[in-house]
């Protein structure tokens, strides 16, 4: 038998309600916030994700989904959406047009990474892009809109860490110095770590090896940042403070990708075990005139929806609803009847269905129970002879002969 691929997975109808609970409460914050809704293609050009992520990133250099095409051009899978935005940020003229863009996407991503609880080869993503203004109060909507997507959603029990890279100038600088922190501990951390010393020494304080983590975790770490993005910073902070939110400034949130500059930060999840960082996300100041547009500051974020479907599992996201109504044959010639009256209590709105399966009149009703049917008619031939049907109450068990010229009004 075939088999779905390792690291996808079916989102089965029962499961369903809880993706649909989770995209309809981004929505609607989303919609509130004022950022509308972007659906760009899930193949791209490789050479996208590789200048903008970057060429020594994890996603880039080991994750990324890539292949020839018919036509010898080289594709990629989307690892992730902020590089997709800004190209159709830029081909599409939207910021000529609108000035700051406030843009929202859902859906799948794809990284080639080793399945586990949380990490999928196929896995979704719901996020924000603001692009074309560097007002820190914005940093502070973003944030803020992550934080109240969560509240909103019933998630409680998380934590976020906010940091700042500086602008270009003070980024490099700050890797400069880390490289000279974490040489003492190279010889010490993971192969990949002594690679990234040189190519992209930040994400070493993001590795997933548990004997790095325990030695990142004894290293203390300082930055300056030059006069403006200090005061950025100050403002970012005294902003959430004005908002009630909690954080902690955690110099180890650096976000391994290029593109970050200025505020970083992470939402963490308690409980959730390794994977516990639910929603990444920071400013990428220079990513649109890298990609040939004017020099245009913005921000993002990106929650991981399995993390947030695990998260909110237990607490709060609801199961399947039921249908109104399940119609019951009970009588030979009582299923084109059954249909035909269906059909009318769909007309009205009614949710409904009945057995196409030949079911005793026993199983039926087990199945209208497995349905968590609210209402059951039971379509009789002597019931129906006399111009009644028996109509259910499922909650109240009961039930009581009806009118069938009633029973649309009734319900
Ligand atoms: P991680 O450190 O877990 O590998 P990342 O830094 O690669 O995450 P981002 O690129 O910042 O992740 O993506 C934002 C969010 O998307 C993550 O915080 C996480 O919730 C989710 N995410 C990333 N990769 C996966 C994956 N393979 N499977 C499921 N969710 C993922
Ligand atoms: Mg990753």
């Amino acid at each position: 038998m075939l088999k779905a691929l390792r690291g996808t997975k079916d989102i089965l109808p029962e499961d369903v309600t809880a993706w649909q609970y989770i995209e309809k409460s981004a929505r609607d914050i989303f919609a509130i916030y004022g950022y509308k809704e972007i659906r760009t293609p899930i193949i791209e050009e490789a050479s996208l994700f590789i200048r903008s992520i970057g060429g020594a990133t994890d996603i880039v250099q080991k994750e990324m989904y890539v292949f020839t095409d018919r036509g010898g051009r080289t594709i990629a899978l989307r690892p992730e959406a902020t590089a997709s935005v800004v190209r159709a940020y830029l081909e599409n003229s939207i910021g000529s047009r609108e000035g700051l863009a406030k843009l929202f996407y859902i859906g799948p991503m794809f990284r080639s990474e080793r399945p586990q609880k949380g990490r999928q080869r196929q896995f979704h993503q719901l996020g924000v892009e603001a692009v074309g203004s560097d007002n820190p109060l914005l940093d502070v909507e973003v944030v803020a809109l992550a934080v109240r997507f969560l509240e909103k959603s019933g998630l409680g029990g998380f934590s976020v860490k906010i940091n700042s890279l500086g602008c270009k100038k003070d980024k490099a600088a700050i890797i400069e110095k880390y490289k000279k922190i974490i040489k003492p501990y190279l010889k010490s951390l993971c192969n990949e770590c002594k690679e990234r010393s040189n190519k992209n020494v930040l994400r070493i304080f993001d590795c997933k090896n548990p004997k790095c983590n325990e030695i990142i975790k004894g290293i203390k770490l300082t930055a300056a940042l030059c006069k403006d993005c200090a005061s950025h910073f100050e403002a970012v902070k005294k902003g959430l403070e004005g908002l009630g939110i909690g954080y902690v400034v955690d110099p180890k949130i650096v976000r391994g990708l290029d593109y970050y500059t200025k505020t970083v930060f992470e939402i963490i999840y308690e409980g959730l075990g390794a994977k516990d960082t639910i929603c990444a996300g920071g400013r990428y100041n220079s990513l649109v005139k890298e990609m040939g547009g004017k020099d245009t500051p913005a921000i993002g974020f990106a929650f991981g929806v399995e993390r947030l479907i695990l998260a909110g599992q237990k607490s709060v996201c609801p199961t399947e609803s039921g249908v109104d109504v399940f119609m019951a044959i009970a009588g030979q010639d009582m299923e084109a009847r059954a249909f035909t009256l269906m059909s009318s209590l769909r007309g009205k709105g009614l949710s409904c269905d009945m057995d196409y399966e030949g079911k005793s009149l026993k199983a039926q009703l087990k199945k209208a129970e497995r349905l968590n049917a609210r209402f059951v008619i039971i379509l009789g031939e002597e019931e129906f002879g006399r111009g009644k049907v028996v109509l259910r109450d499922m909650n109240k068990r009961s039930q009581c002969e009806v009118d069938i010229d009633n029973i649309i009004n009734m319900l």
